[in-house]
């Protein structure tokens, strides 16, 4: 029995059974073949198989996911189903080439073709063309692609870095733990782990060679260790400890239907963050009191390819009737920092934190941009939907969010469209020149929402993803405390709602801080609402104010800590 340490990042204890994901090497010898047609006969074999696999998984993205999704899984049986592809491919073969790299070839032809058309339907096609060239390639090879949407019940998933795309189509129900051994607390990943309630334990050292394919594991998500081969009596211990976690969640089903208040009766907003369309389902069912934070780029992370204005606005109007009148606040699309999306075709960059990402990208895009804004105008008019910009650094990149909003509305008044032309729009507060510039973005802003995910990132010049400078990465640093309360208190200033949507807002320790500071706002995972409830519930704003003054005091990230884990209710 061994006991690895890690990140705590999503709480809770899994038990089950190892699954080593690494990224399968396609590398092959190209061959010189004599025997052809025995060789077409392997290539056939080899796309047969692909495209049963491919059937099988879209009959589960179908139930699970979506018509849309699967559709796009059954449009790559019916690309290699071309007869003109595989007889290229086969032409190859006969001229003496092995049907790895026929099948490389044609499809990198199709996919350069693909790439050089005028319409972007098109030029999608290339990553799909990809995507089945890798499918193929593993069924020559031998290798076995784990489709982390289709796992066996009980299975602990443990891979080097789980990306922000793979946990998307996750199999909620089968993945009882996830084990990585690189990410942090506010890692995207560790995000979706707590949004899917699947307990994880992030940034565990060499966790891939240390833990054996099928071995029994102890995934505890609110201690942050894992326990490899636990003996009889750590099984039970862990099993005895499950029953507690989850007899405590029970127990804050009290709170289902109460208002969000303080102890002496100070009412805030409660919401929660999503990232699709069944966490808004959650939001719900966890009676959240709206959404404070719609990370649209898991829409668009789904597909081969970039959802049309029509299946944005869907989502986003879906979004809109299963909250029935409550905030929505949608996000436009921020990608780039540990968000890449591979058909958007984002360069490579040194510094990505620090690069084209978010607002920055969505501006010099404006194809990209336009869609997503008709979409959420057109969606405007099912409900209380509200527009948040990410990674705002000045007040002309709101000025320009508005200005284009106000011509897109244009456009739908003349054509009849329905759509709130004075939809809201805020501002995330998420750099420290936001932060430092608040009072003025407060004059043009509907409302702010921190993201102290990023603020904390940025404040501290640290990588929230970078595992040598983590001990540098802390909310409860002065500079963002400091930085915080300054934001809060511009907001209010101006008369504009503030909120949080970053992880601090669902911290336990900080949030009397929260309470002293002003925020109107929390958004949270919809897993922690009712927790973040009762926490505010043990609160009075006079104790709140005292402890601010004394954790304002403090020099260092740690004494804040300890002043807060003191006195934690
Ligand atoms: C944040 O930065 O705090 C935030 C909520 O945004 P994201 O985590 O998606 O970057
Ligand atoms: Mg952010």
């Amino acid at each position: 029995m061994a006991a690895l340490e890690g990140v705590a990042a999503a709480p809770g204890l899994g038990i089950g059974s190892v699954m080593i994901i690494t990224d399968p090497s396609l590398d092959y010898t190209p061959r010189t073949v004599e025997d052809a047609p025995a060789e077409k006969e392997r290539l056939r074999r080899a796309i047969d198989a692909f495209s049963e696999l491919t059937r099988e998984k879209a009959a589960v993205v179908r139930e699970r996911v979506g018509d849309a999704e699967a559709a796009i899984l059954e449009g790559h049986i019916l690309i290699i189903a071309d007869p003109y592809m595989v007889a290229e491919m086969e032409g190859l073969i006969d001229a003496g080439q092995c049907a790895e790299a026929a099948l490389d070839q044609i499809c990198e032809m199709f996919a350069t073709m693909f790439e050089a058309a005028d319409d972007d339907l098109t030029r999608q096609r290339a990553a799909d063309v990809r995507d089945i060239k890798s499918g193929v390639l593993c069924q020559l090879l031998g290798v076995r692609e784990v489709d982390v949407s289709c796992v066996p019940q009980g299975t602990v998933l443990v891979t080097h870095d789980l990306v922000p795309s793979m946990t998307a189509g996750l199999d909620r129900e089968n993945v009882v733990g996830i084990v990585t051994e690189t990410g942090g607390m506010t890692s995207h990943s560790a995000i979706l782990a707590r949004a899917l309630e699947i307990p994880a334990v992030l940034a565990v050292p060499g966790a891939v060679d240390l833990l054996a394919e099928g071995a029994t594991v102890v995934v505890d998500g609110t201690e942050g260790v894992v326990l490899a081969d636990p003996d009889e009596g750590a099984l039970s211990q862990a099993r005895a400890r499950r029953e507690q976690y989850l007899r405590k969640k029970e127990a804050l089903q009290r709170f289902v239907g109460k208002k969000t208040v303080t102890a002496d009766g100070c009412q805030v907003e409660l919401f929660g963050n999503i990232g699709s369309l069944e966490d808004a389902r959650a939001v719900v069912a966890n009676d959240g009191e709206g959404v404070g934070l719609f990370r649209t780029e898991f829409l668009f992370m789904d597909g081969g390819a970039m959802p049309t204005e029509e299946e944005q606005f869907r989502a986003y109007q879906q979004a809109a009737l299963i909250m029935k009148g409550r905030p929505v606040i949608i996000r436009t699309l921020d990608i780039g920092g540990d968000k890449d999306i591979p058909y958007l075709g984002l360069e490579k960059e040194e510094n990505p934190f620090l690069g084209f990402r978010a607002i920055r990208y969505c501006l010099a895009r404006e194809d990209v941009f336009r869609t997503q804004l008709r979409a959420l105008l057109r969606a405007s008019a099912y409900g209380d939907v509200r527009i948040m910009v990410p990674l705002v650094t000045g007040v002309e990149e709101l000025r320009q969010v508005r200005a284009l909003i106000r011509r897109y509305a244009e456009e739908f008044d003349r054509e009849g469209v329905a759509c709130n032309k004075d939809v809201p729009v805020g501002v995330m507060i998420e750099t420290p020149a936001a932060a430092l510039t608040a009072d003025i973005l407060a004059r043009e802003a509907d409302f702010f929402s921190i993201g102290t995910n990023d603020l904390t990132g940025y404040t501290m010049a640290v990588d929230r993803g970078n595992d040598r400078v983590r001990y540098l990465y802390s909310t409860f640093h002065p500079a963002v405390l400091r930085s915080i309360r300054s934001v809060i208190a511009a907001g209010l200033a101006a008369g504009i709602p503030v909120g949080m949507c970053g992880e601090a807002a669902a911290d336990p320790l900080l949030v009397p801080l929260w309470i002293s500071f002003g925020l109107t706002e929390y958004s949270v995972s919809p897993a922690s609402i009712l927790a973040t409830r009762a926490t505010i519930a043990k609160w009075s704003a006079s104790d709140t104010d005292k402890l601010a003054g004394k954790v304002m005091a403090a020099s260092t990230p740690s004494e804040a800590y300890d002043l807060l884990k003191a006195v934690a209710r």
